[in-house]
This record gives structure tokens, sequence and C-alpha cells, in this order.
């Protein structure tokens, strides 16, 4: 249900990403791992047409954007594919004058104009959901960094993405927090929500993923399941790379 094909990025003459063609199934957890620098973000970035890919194919379910080198895409369908994607950032990013069940609203209000009450009431359940019912009224400060976390994670589920993109959704919070970030991650994979991470956290990778990509210098160089690509990946590359993570 999301297609990308030939997906290619360059930055002036540096070529991000090349020839990147990835299906992921409805209900799927995708695992971007490799280096630093090998355009995972990109990647990311490219789903949800942070950056416009220079050229490729993006598909999400039923919407699809062609990009070719020097032709400009309307705005309208570029926000119509952005609005099917939700996204996590390392670092939260969440808004801080406001509290955290403001943060889960502000998109549903602003953008998709409902009802300040209805948007409350999501945005509440989106809470339970990710174990913070208890801290609606909290400010982004005086939580955790797993907690604002997981406050993030509400706030890009509250307009119902197709598909929830995480760029390395731990690697800002110690061993500890990060845990309540993994199990927050693995339940929504068990309830069947579609997401696309970039992590170098093997346990998340682990756990969480259905299939495992790893891309180096903004190609894929090998993709599999989490036990075959860091048990036994075929490439000499992929296993010194695996090697290095803990
Ligand atoms: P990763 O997330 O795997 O570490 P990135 O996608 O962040 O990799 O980066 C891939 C490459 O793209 C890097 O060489 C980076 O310098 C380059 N890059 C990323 N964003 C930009 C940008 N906005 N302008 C120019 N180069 C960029
Ligand atoms: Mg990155």
């Amino acid at each position: 249900m999301i297609e990308l094909v030939d997906i290619e990025k360059r930055f002036g003459d540096n070529v991000v990403l090349k020839d990147v063609t990835l299906r992921m199934r409805e209900g799927s957890v995708t695992a971007l791992v490799g280096p630093s620098g090998g355009g995972k973000s990109t990647l990311l970035r490219c789903i949800n047409l942070l950056e416009i890919p220079t050229a490729g194919t993006v598909r999400i379910g039923e919407d699809s954007l062609r990009f070719h080198p020097g032709q400009k895409v309307g705005w309208a369908s570029i926000q119509k594919l952005r609005r099917q994607t939700g996204m996590v950032f390392q670092n939260f990013q969440l808004f801080p004058h406001r509290t955290a069940i403001e943060n889960v609203m502000e998109g549903l209000v602003t953008v998709l104009r409902w009802p300040a009450g209805k948007a409350r009431e999501r945005a509440q359940a989106l809470l339970d959901k990710v174990g913070l019912a208890e801290k609606a009224d909290a400010w982004p400060a005086t939580l955790s960094g797993g907690q604002q976390q997981r406050v993030a994670i509400a706030r890009a589920l509250a307009p119902s993405p197709r598909v929830l993109l995480c760029d390395e959704p731990t690697s800002a919070l110690d061993p500890e927090l990060s845990e309540e970030v993994v199990d927050v991650l693995g339940q929504l994979a068990k309830e069947g929500t579609t997401m696309v991470m970039a992590t170098h956290d093997l346990r998340l990778a682990s756990r969480v993923a259905h299939e495992v990509v790893f891309l180096e210098a903004g190609k894929v160089v090998e993709k599999g399941e989490p036990a075959k690509i860091f048990g036994s990946p075929e490439r000499e590359r992929t296993k010194r790379f695996i090697a290095t993570l803990t």
C-alpha cells in the first residue's frame, strides 16, 4: 500500500538516494538501518514529501505522485499525499507552550478544522493509548523524554494517517526511557499500524519491524526479516555494519 519506485534525490550534484524501490504492505513495519549519512532521514522525508524526490514515484494507498527532474508538482497534490502520513522526530518537537493534550489536538483543530470538543476527545483517547491519560494537562518541559516522545506519537496519530513515519524515535532517550517508547510502538504494530522507521536501535528494529532495509550511500544494499538481517546477513557490508550495533 506504500510504494516507492526508483526514488532519486539529489542535492545539487550530491546523489543522496539512488533508485530506491520499496513496497510496504498495509499493517507492516519497516525499519531503515545503515550508517549515518546513508539517506534514511531523506527517504522518510521523501515519503511525506518534506523533500521532493528528484525522480521516481511515491504512492500511499490510492494517492500516487510521479516526479521528474526539473518538473514541478502541484502543491495541492503534495499536500494530499502528505496528509496520509504522520511523523515522529528524534527530538520530539512538541510545542513547548501547549500542554500534552493541546499538542495532540493542534493538527485536528488548525488543519482539519475539527471542533475543539471533538478534538479533545480524540486527543484524550490517544493519550490513553500511549499510557499518558494522567498527563493530559502537563507541559512538555515537565515530562520525561520518553513521555514527550509518547505525546509526539499520539500527536502524529491524531489525524489517522495511513502511515506513521519515525525518524530515530529512541535515539535521544536513555535505555530505560526508550523501552517505554519501544513498548508503545510495539503495541501500535500489533494493532496493525503501518510504520516506517529509521533507527539505530537494534531492540526497536528486532522487536517491532517485519522488514529491515539496510541503506548505504543512498542505495538499498540488502533487506529481509529482522532475524535474517541481524542474524545472518548475506552481504559483507551489512555484516560489518550490524556488528557495530549493540
Ligand atoms: P541518515 O539519516 O541516514 O543519516 P540523511 O538522509 O540525513 O542520512 O543524509 C543523507 C545525505 O544527504 C547526507 O550526505 C547529507 O549531508 C545529505 N543531505 C541531507 N539533507 C540535505 C539538505 N537539505 N541539503 C543538502 N544535503 C543534504
Ligand atoms: Mg537521519
